[in-house]
């Protein structure tokens, strides 16, 4: 099998190296093998490539290099931020996020419930929007930190961080946001959403998987999570993986100069691919509010259906798309996001993910449009509900 073969509708799952991304990290692998801490002019030359990558994603974020914490991936960051503000506030055993959140995220949280720690799972609306006010009523005295996804990974829903992080501020508290789907698809900068955590990851960026950062607000108090050498100025121990920083900051460089393309010609296409569906297969809906959202996120349900047996029929037409979050995925669970907008199982379970991304053009979206109404009807003919 060839990999043309696929129409790739799955963005905010990973998304592939931009080829720009693999020729910046080749040297790295070949020539420029060095260990950056090392003392001779050869490592230098390695080191002044991961600075210069700082840059770039400090760039992206509108940060100072200094507050960049390379990581192994967004998991890695977003678990390193509540174990930082736990360590450094130990009198304060609270947090707040969202039921919403990436698992990356909520997994963390229900570990720490395990260890003693408490946990506030804000609820959403039913459009997958967060209420304020019920945010400022849930931050305690013993609050540690609020940590708000940016964009949610299934339905595109962007929540307002900047009017988080201000709550948070005025009550003292830290604020972290989880922006992994954010960068390439919004404007984005540390200053103006005013949080003090912030984590990304390279792969939903088209640069490889396994590579990550965390921003860490200047003068914020910070443990880190894995201890050991003096690396990231001692925030986070172990030898840089230099070859994918260097991807990570050339992929930053690429998001930022497509963030004009990814808001026109990519949300162009996810709009007429949502409004194709919505008009023309009955009984098909969408998930989440329309705005604010990501420019190329759809979450489409289709009344009758399972979204298991329609993604088997769509991989067979070679369209990857999925049904929520690939880490979710072979489990028959209802996805955690549509249960807390209070969207019935049934109808969580007949909804599909389409996310787009720069490379997929108006000819993957027209297959998709041409297949995606014969495999819904198909279904429904063997399903006795509709
Ligand atoms: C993909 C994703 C993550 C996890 O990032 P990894 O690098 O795969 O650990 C976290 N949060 C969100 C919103 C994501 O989409």
């Amino acid at each position: 099998m060839n990999a043309e073969h696929f129409h790739y509708f799955d963005h905010n799952a990973t998304t592939p190296v931009a080829p720009e991304v693999v020729a910046a990290m080749l040297p790295l692998f070949s020539e420029w093998w060095g260990n950056p801490s090392s003392a001779y002019r050869f490592a230098h030359e390695i080191s002044r490539r991961v600075d210069l990558a700082r840059e770039q994603v400090a760039t992206l974020l509108g940060a100072e290099p200094g507050e960049i914490v390379f990581t192994s991936c967004g998991t890695e960051s977003n678990n390193t931020a509540l174990h930082s503000a736990l360590q450094t506030h130990p009198d304060r055993r609270h947090i707040v996020t969202t039921a919403v959140e990436h698992s990356a995220n909520l997994k963390c949280c229900e570990a720490l419930q395990r260890r003693g720690y408490e946990v506030t799972f804000l609820p959403v609306s039913a459009a997958g929007t967060l209420d304020l006010a019920g945010l400022e009523r849930a931050i305690r005295p013993d609050t540690a930190i609020v940590s708000v996804m940016l964009a949610n990974n299934e339905t595109g829903v962007i929540f307002p961080v900047a009017e988080v992080a201000a709550i948070c501020r005025r009550r003292g508290v830290l604020c972290h946001t989880d922006a992994v789907q954010a960068p390439g698809k919004m404007p984005l900068g540390v200053r103006a959403l005013g949080v003090d955590f912030l984590s990304l990851s390279a792969h939903k960026l088209n640069a490889p998987k396994g590579i990550g950062l965390l921003y860490v607000r200047r003068k914020t108090r910070f443990q880190p999570y894995l201890v050991g050498g003096h690396q990231e100025r001692g925030r986070r121990g172990g030898t840089e993986n230099v070859p994918y920083i260097v991807g990570f900051g050339r992929a930053a460089e690429l998001a930022m100069s497509r963030l004009e393309e990814e808001n026109t010609r990519v949300r162009a296409l996810r709009d007429r691919l949502e409004n194709t569906v919505l008009a023309t297969i009955p009984s098909a809906f969408r998930n989440g509010a329309a705005q604010p959202r990501l420019p190329n996120t759809t979450n489409l349900g289709f009344a009758g259906i399972e979204s298991e047996a329609a993604l088997m029929l769509l991989d067979q037409l070679g369209i990857c798309a999925s049904a929520g979050s690939a880490c979710t995925t072979g489990s028959l669970e209802p996805s955690h996001v549509l249960a807390a907008m209070g969207i019935e199982a049934a109808r969580a379970r007949s909804s599909l993910r389409f996310s787009l991304g720069v490379e997929n053009t108006t000819e993957d979206v027209d297959y998709l449009l041409q297949h995606l109404p014969v495999v819904i009807a198909k279904l429904r003919a063997l399903s006795p509900t509709v």
